[in-house]
């Protein structure tokens, strides 16, 4: 089944040429949630062929401008193209305020259902479910109120081994209860244990979307295990004292974070327009943790399927 991530915006702080500002599209079979919107995220889902209709959720980090300005101008064009289905937004508080006077004071009236969420809690919460995936959110550590989100895929149902259904007669609610990991009493008593019956499971995917933040140890196993986890890395470590400063990550401090929390691959994102090549920031990231790679404006990223041993 289709999850992946999209990168619509790969820089921080201003738009340039080559790195717009931060925005994805997470992909849940077939569900497509915007996830950060930064000023000309509207072209950039034109540019990368995703339809600005069927955006499903849109989920914000934080009200920085290279995360949130985007975001009036694509309601009012969804607005403007004649959206009629309801949108939801998450996002931390002040959103709903923001929204409010602007489309006030430019006097628009969506003719479609807006509904914004704040997002004001401690912790991590489930804030968001679908039937075959949920969104948690979890607070980071920057200089305004920000959220990082995990895409979570509920586990899945289990696969029938081949033939087991006409070797012990299974009704069609023998196989949905086997499927959800039930074992079989046969009519003589015997126990037949479920691991004879289906296949090995597929393990829940997650994705993980942390920017900005500076670097905290409950991060750590907030993202634990997850299977991407995107992660900023404004600067290098020549620029630690600043990024510091600034409640941003290094590089390096990003790849701590991913060796500490065991997950699977880490995407660097939201590079400072100081580096006109990233690669100091990949090699700086690789050399704690290997299973590393940057992200560019249009990257296509599909989170694969994993079994349990
Ligand atoms: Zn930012
Ligand atoms: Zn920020």
């Amino acid at each position: 089944m289709n999850f992946s991530v999209t990168v619509l915006g790969s820089g921080a702080a201003t738009p340039t040429f080559s790195r717009h500002c931060s925005a994805q599209v997470v992909n849940l079979y077939g569900v497509k949630m915007l996830v950060d919107c930064g000023e000309s995220s509207q072209n950039q889902l034109r540019q990368y062929h995703v339809k600005m209709q069927s955006i499903h959720t849109i989920f914000l980090s934080h009200l920085h401008g290279d995360h949130f300005f985007g975001l009036p101008g694509l309601l009012s064009t969804m607005h403007l193209c004649g959206r009629v289905e309801p949108l939801m937004v998450y996002g931390p508080p002040g959103i709903k305020a923001s929204l409010d006077l602007l489309f006030q004071v430019s006097g628009t009236e969506l003719r479609y259902e807006l509904s914004v969420v704040e997002l004001d809690f401690d912790g991590m919460r489930t804030i968001h479910e679908e039937k075959s995936f949920c969104v948690k959110a979890f607070p980071l550590h920057h200089s305004v109120p920000t959220y990082g989100y995990i895409f979570e895929e509920k586990p899945p149902l289990l696969n029938l081994r081949k033939g087991i259904r006409d070797r012990y007669g299974l009704t069609h609610d023998d196989c949905l209860r086997i499927k959800q990991g039930e074992d079989l009493q046969l009519p003589d008593g015997t126990l037949v244990p479920n691991s004879e019956l289906t296949m090995p499971p597929r393990l829940p995917r997650r994705y993980a979307y942390c920017c900005d933040t500076a670097f905290a140890d409950d991060l750590v196993e907030a993202v634990r295990g997850v299977d991407l986890l995107c992660t900023e890395s404004t600067f290098d470590n020549a620029f630690q004292s600043l990024a510091e400063e600034r409640c941003h990550l290094t590089a390096a401090q990003a790849a701590k974070l991913a060796r500490e929390a065991g997950v699977g691959h880490l995407m660097l994102t939201h590079f400072s327009q100081r580096y006109k090549d990233i690669d100091v920031l990949l090699k700086e990231a690789r050399d704690i943790f290997p299973e590393t790679f940057a992200a560019n404006d249009g990257l296509l990223y599909e989170i694969p399927s994993r079994l349990a041993n």
